[in-house]
């Protein structure tokens, strides 16, 4: 049963003095208003309009504030002899003076409570928890604590009617804390809690809940509070198949429901006919059933009597009486329709109200559950309906007459169903619109990309799919704020609807990624175009509030039908294409093609035999010598992987180390290279070090201490001989443990080298963040500095200075001519490294292969599966 929104009574409260005279004359009134509201409020009316005019023979802001407190009164009258219409009209003329002349007062906040009365019973349930919001806060900063527990338990109603039953539990329960004092509060706040429980099916926790609010409703003596109660007992206890129980309770109910009280007996009785309709009792049960439903016209019950139909058309249709039982079918589905159709609206008008904006996404997914739980009912009543009329077709009783109720039947479920799908649009909207753009959100999208897609093929048009990525968002977001995230996101939405406006379809996917997709036909027009129009729409710098906000666009698309002819096929294919554009460097677009799906699969192949490398050792090191530069004896070795394919041959460390990274299986891979070049290491002569190579992943990684730690514990290789190789990447990444880490490292002793020097940033920033004892300068810097490269030669002048200030060694990385050598060295450079010194040879001796210039080729494809940077 839906608890529905009953509003409490407004608080007592005096805006103006009474001691004498008119001012006495008005405080009278108002007392008396205030007195009868509940139980005469056609007199509290009059006593209302009776001070208005009093109030009118005042000045100034008094006056004003009498006849402001004179309409509130006015206004609550009205609401009570159901006249919300009148009602509306004063209480928004007083508000526009509270707001004036008294903002945050105890009237405004009372106004705002009327108010969201009057919303509330107009149906506009979105406005009525926004005044209830704002009396709320006003409530609160006043100490009002039973006005703040008034205004909890209408927002209690409101989600009872949206079935949001865990968000009514919470309101009820904290109006309780808020004010448990009132023991007519209490007892509506338990009463409606067990109801709440009951929707959820946690039948223990509703009669836990009813029998305190039993208790209360005792304690104050009142008769009909008490027989409400017992029936919802009753009825808890019948659908926890407690049926001897139940039945005690209903008989003790109808003992008790008497004079006023007696507006329950209805629902006792049905109480009684579904426990003795389960117990197969029909005869018993039809008799109870009737009672139950004595005083009432069967097509205008409340929803408090939906389950007694539902139980009345049951116990007809096994006595073979169809045409009671269709009557009573109908009735259960005019109110499931009504209910669906309070259900949705309240739904939808929740979702935009400003309680709990943060939670909207949460609310969303929750909806959708309540929302399949209405339809499920829908679809039982309606289902229930049909074989109704299929059953009394056959049956072949009073036919006719049979027929034309059925027509009836079917012309009012059309029209409650009309009805509920109004209340519905709203939710269906919200629910496929993204809240920010006004986009299409994913789940829309690909409902649309797949009408697209059977149309283009019923039609044999192509179509494609785009998928499309702002470049440099995060900055954006990170720099200026959300709000401004927020602006340049609607800006990307409007530019791009307007693109694709008339011709196709936009959607936003989430975060920065947005999608669209257009049909083409191979004459007209050409997808690419309309890509790079895109890439340049949205390249176009956004201005908000003064500021010039760059931003770009990259896109990847993919056809119908040549790349795929489902949504996921297309979707793949334009992700890869899309991958590939940033791999190319942003700002631009690109088109799938079939190389970048065989790419995908080779690759994936890659990483799946790389998996079994270490158990079936696959994995080599290569080792190569780095050498002092004036003496020409080794120094170090640095440790190179290599991976013996089967199939494949040798795989460059340079193709496999970015799988191994994407595929987490860097930290055992580096974990391996470390204990077995650290046991190799230990064989050297003492003054030969060894260097190891980490990738940025592994220094992120929560082992790479310890694993370095147990590597030199197991070999016996002393710490002063172990130098780890970083490249400047692992500080682009800015992992926050980076510096951390290297800190630790070097405290135990190890040396650090700055790897690939000059091929990054080449910033001398990377040197404060941690101590290097080397700084490797990168091959392609020492040949353009042969080949007169000025600036290189420069760069490289300016580091080797700075490395002599600080002591630093520094190694010229790839040198492959004695050119190069004396040029270094001429430089100032301390060591040298370069197949002219050695290659990276197998300890066995045999030259390892390598993937530099000088090595074997390799197959072209697997080259381009290279990362850049
Ligand atoms: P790197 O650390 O810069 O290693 C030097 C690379 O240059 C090696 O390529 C080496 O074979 C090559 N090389 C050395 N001298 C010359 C020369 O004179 N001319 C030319 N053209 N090339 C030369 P390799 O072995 O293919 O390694 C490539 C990269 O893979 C390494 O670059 C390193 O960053 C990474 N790597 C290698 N082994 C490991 C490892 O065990 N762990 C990690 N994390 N990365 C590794
Ligand atoms: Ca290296
Ligand atoms: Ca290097």
């Amino acid at each position: 049963m839906p608890a529905g929104a009953v509003f409490a009574q407004p608080a007592s409260s005096s805006a103006v003095a009474a001691n004498s005279g008119p001012a006495a004359e008005f405080g009278r009134h108002l007392t008396s208003a205030k007195a009868v509201m509940m139980s005469d409020p056609g007199s509290a009316l009059r006593d209302a309009r009776a001070a208005i005019e009093i109030g009118k023979g005042m000045s100034g802001s008094e006056a004003r504030i009498a006849i402001a407190t004179g309409q509130w009164l006015e206004g609550e009258a009205l609401i009570r002899l159901n006249r919300a219409k009148e009602a509306r009209k004063v209480i928004t003329d007083a508000l526009a003076v509270a707001v004036q002349d008294q903002p945050g007062s105890k009237l405004h906040a009372d106004l705002l409570k009327a108010n969201a009365a009057i919303a509330n019973e107009t149906g506009d349930l979105q406005s009525a928890l926004t005044s209830l919001h704002q009396a709320h806060r006003i409530f609160g900063k006043l100490g009002e604590r039973r006005s703040q527990a008034i205004v909890y338990q209408n927002i209690g109603s409101i989600y009872s009617e949206a079935r949001d039953y865990q968000r009514v539990l919470y309101y009820y329960d904290l109006a309780n804390e808020t004010y448990g004092e009132d023991p007519n509060l209490s007892l509506a706040a338990h009463n409606n809690r067990g109801n709440a429980f009951k929707e959820m099916g946690k039948l223990a926790d509703a009669l836990r809940e009813f029998r305190i609010a039993l208790g209360i409703a005792r304690k104050i003596e009142s008769p009909l509070l008490e027989a409400r109660i017992i029936t919802n007992i009753a009825s808890a206890q019948y659908l926890n198949g407690e049926l001897a129980a139940a039945e005690a309770t209903a008989l003790s109910g109808l003992a008790l429901a008497e004079g006023d009280a007696a507006e329950w007996r209805p629902f006792l009785w049905g109480i009684r006919a579904q426990i003795a309709y389960k117990q197969g009792q029909i005869a018993t049960a039809q008799n109870f059933i009737e009672r139950s439903f004595a005083q009432v016209d069967l097509a205008q019950t409340s929803g408090l009597y939906r389950d007694f139909h539902d139980t009345a058309q049951q116990i007809y249709a096994a006595e073979g009486r169809n045409d009671l039982a269709l009557i009573h079918l109908k009735a259960l589905k005019r109110l499931d329709d009504e209910t669906y159709g309070i259900t949705a609206s309240a739904q939808s008008a929740l979702m935009a109200a400003q309680f709990d904006a943060t939670n909207q996404e949460l609310r969303l997914v929750r909806l959708k559950q309540a929302k399949l739980m209405g339809e499920v009912k829908l679809a039982r009543s309606s289902r229930q309906l049909r074989s109704a009329v299929l059953f009394s077709l056959y049956g072949g009783i009073a036919a006719l007459a049979i027929i034309v109720a059925i027509s009836i039947a079917f012309i009012a479920n059309r029209r409650a169903r009309l009805k509920v799908t109004a209340a519905n649009d709203q939710l269906a909207y919200a629910a496929n619109h993204d809240g920010l753009t006004d986009l299409a959100n994913r789940g829309y999208f690909r409902a649309l990309l797949g009408e697209a897609i059977s149309h283009a093929s019923a039609h044999e048009q192509p179509c494609t799919l785009f998928l499309i990525d702002l470049d440099r968002f995060k900055a954006v977001n990170d720099t200026f704020g959300h709000q401004v995230g927020d602006t340049v996101l609607r800006t990307v939405a409007e530019r791009l609807g307007s693109l694709v406006a008339g011709r196709g379809c936009a959607g936003r996917l989430g975060g920065d990624e947005f999608a669209s997709f257009l049909p083409f036909s191979a004459e007209i027009n050409d997808p690419e175009e309309f890509a790079a129009e895109v890439v340049a729409a949205l390249s176009k710098p956004i201005e908000i509030d003064g500021r010039l906000i760059e931003t770009g666009a990259t896109v990847g698309m993919a056809s119908f039908p040549l790349d795929g002819s489902s949504i996921d096929q297309l979707s793949r294919c334009a992700d890869l294409a899309l991958y590939h554009a940033k791999d190319a460097g942003r700002g631009r677009s690109a088109k799938f093609v079939t190389s970048m799906q065989l790419e995908v699969d080779e690759r994936s192949r890659l990483e799946r035999d790389l998996r079994g490398a270490i158990k079936n050792s696959q994995l080599v090191i290569a080792y190569q010598p780095i050498v002092d530069a004036s003496t020409r004896e080794v120094v170090a070795q640095e440790a190179l992987l290599r991976w013996e394919h089967p199939e494949l041959g040798a795989i460059p460390p340079a193709v496999f180390i970015p799988i191994a990274e994407e595929a987490k299986l860097i930290d055992e891979i580096g974990k391996w290279v470390l204990r077995t070049a650290c046991a190799e290491a230990q064989t050297w002569p003492g003054q030969v070090k060894l260097a190891v190579n980490l990738s940025a992943i592994q220094i992120e990684g929560a082992d790479l201490t310890a694993n370095i730690v147990h590597a030199l514990a197991a070999s016996g290789l002393t710490v002063d001989r172990l130098v780890l190789e970083i490249t400047e990447s692992a500080f682009l990444r800015q992992g926050a443990s980076t510096d951390a880490t290297l800190a630790r490292l070097q405290s135990l002793g190890i040396s650090l080298a700055l790897d690939d020097f000059g091929t990054g940033f080449s910033s001398l920033s990377y040197l404060q963040r941690a101590t290097f004892s080397t700084i490797k300068i990168d091959r392609s810097f020492v040949q353009k500095a042969v080949e007169g490269h000025n600036e290189s030669l420069s760069i490289i002048q300016a580091i080797l200075a700075l490395a002599r200030g600080l002591k630093m060694d520094t190694v010229a990385e790839g040198v492959e001519t004695e050119e190069q050598i004396t040029l270094m060295r001429s430089l100032g450079c301390t060591q040298l490294q370069g197949y002219h010194i050695g290659k990276p040879m197998f300890s066995t001796g045999e030259e390892a292969q390598s993937a530099g210039a000088n090595a074997p080729s390799r197959a072209p494809r697997r080259r381009a599966l290279r990362r850049t940077a």
